[in-house]
């Protein structure tokens, strides 16, 4: 398996990461990081609303690398926050492509409301980008969300898993669905030479 070469980002996702980007680091520190990955055409500039290709997916990935060094220590916590922030304005500003307006979760059972938001973003990422492959699954009594196709981690080689954005923004879809904190923790990588990008739904915290 492993990554694509020609894998690419859809602007509307490109457009999400950095508004979201923008809100935890700044627009100085966005500029700054942008130009650390060869970006610049994005400095002060965001991507249009639409489903046409924006960035190539190794780009991404030296984006997400960049704030990481940026911000040094900090750095993790820093992409966390933004992973957050991305769920925030998908869920406010592009709730079609999310496809939960009106979801009527409150009847549902906790484990049922986790699978149904996470169900809806892996199968927006899929709408939206058809390289793209991403599913849920529910066994021994564990969720866990899974791509294979992650951006994050393309071309990227680490011995532990490195894609911090990604549980800041399952966090915070969980959140949304079932009013509560949840430990998210990557357990597989590609960057490690996993099959797949796996994040499993731990306690509720
Ligand atoms: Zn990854």
């Amino acid at each position: 398996m492993g990554h694509r070469e020609d894998a690419v980002i859809v602007n509307t996702i490109v457009r999400q990461a950095l508004a979201a980007s923008k809100e935890v680091i700044g627009a100085n520190g966005l500029n700054a990081v942008l130009r650390l990955s060869n970006l610049e055409s994005f400095v002060n500039n965001l991507p249009p609303d639409n489903l046409e290709p924006g960035i190539q997916a190794i780009e991404y990935a030296r984006l997400n690398q960049a704030i990481e060094e940026f911000y040094g220590r900090g750095g993790r916590g820093m992409l966390k926050r933004i992973g957050k922030a991305s769920f925030q304005y998908a869920i406010n500003e592009q709730p079609a492509l999310l496809g939960v307006a009106g979801a009527a979760l409150k009847l549902l059972p906790q484990k049922q409301r986790i699978k149904f938001i996470l169900n809806s973003m892996a199968s927006a990422l899929k709408k939206s980008n058809p390289q793209v492959d991403a599913w849920v699954e529910d066994e021994n009594d564990t969720i866990a969300y899974i791509e294979s196709t992650c951006a994050i981690c393309h071309s990227r080689e680490n011995d532990k898993p490195i894609c911090y954005l990604y549980p800041g923004s399952l966090g915070e879809a969980v959140k949304w669905a079932t009013g509560n904190d949840y430990a998210i923790v990557e357990t597989y990588c590609l960057a490690k030479g996993d099959p797949h990008c796996r994040f499993e739904i731990g306690e509720a915290l």
